[in-house]
């Protein structure tokens, strides 16, 4: 009998785990507040830094890059990417006359090199900018940033998404006095940072 219930748990503890390596699931560490990824064991502070991280373990990469066919799960990682394709540098230090094409390059550039520390209280929201993706254009307000792109770039593919966005808000809501939401055009909210 007690070899019979041994032999449960056994099996119900193996396909546990082969569920779980077939789905990356997140698990905490009791009491740290730390957020563990179950398939390569780094450590994230915030669930939803581990849940974007987990996208990377995903097999399916959702958003090709337009210039090579690399593939990516996160939009932001592909802006990243694509950055080194276009020369796109949207961070430009004020103190020289160099320029980066994230955020984190600019502050090690002033801390390193200017020695400006800059300090964010804990969740602070930084000062967003908008990026063209196309042309370098930055804006800190949606709606100039809208405007540019709809202006400059009709193609793009930024706004051909925005307006399958905002023709499935319409059906969804069916409001005849929507307005045209600037925010659309961002699917991620990493767009914001
Ligand atoms: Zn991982
Ligand atoms: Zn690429
Ligand atoms: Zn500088
Ligand atoms: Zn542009």
């Amino acid at each position: 009998m007690l070899l019979i219930v041994f032999h449960t748990v056994i099996l119900i503890k193996w396909f546990c785990e082969l569920l779980s390596s077939y789905q990356p699931r997140a698990r905490t560490s009791p009491g740290s507040g730390d957020f563990v990824c179950s398939v390569c064991h780094k450590i994230f502070p915030l669930q939803r830094m581990l849940t974007r991280h987990l996208k990377c373990h995903s097999l399916v990469k959702r958003h090709p890059c337009r210039f090579c066919g690399k593939g990516f799960n996160d939009t932001f990682d592909l802006k990243r990417h694509m950055r080194t394709h276009t020369g796109i540098r949207p961070y430009k230090c004020e103190l020289c006359e160099k320029a980066f094409t994230q955020r984190c390059s600019l502050e090690s550039h002033m801390r390193k090199i200017h020695g400006v520390h800059q300090q964010y209280a804990y969740r602070q929201r930084r000062s967003k900018i908008f990026v063209c993706e196309d042309c370098g254009y930055t804006s800190s307000r949606p709606d100039e940033y809208f405007l540019h792109v709809r202006q400059c770039h009709p193609g793009s593919p930024a706004l051909r998404r925005y307006y399958r966005r905002q023709a499935h808000e319409n059906s969804s809501f069916a409001s005849a006095d929507r307005k045209l939401n600037p925010y659309l055009l961002y699917s991620n909210p990493a767009y914001y940072m």
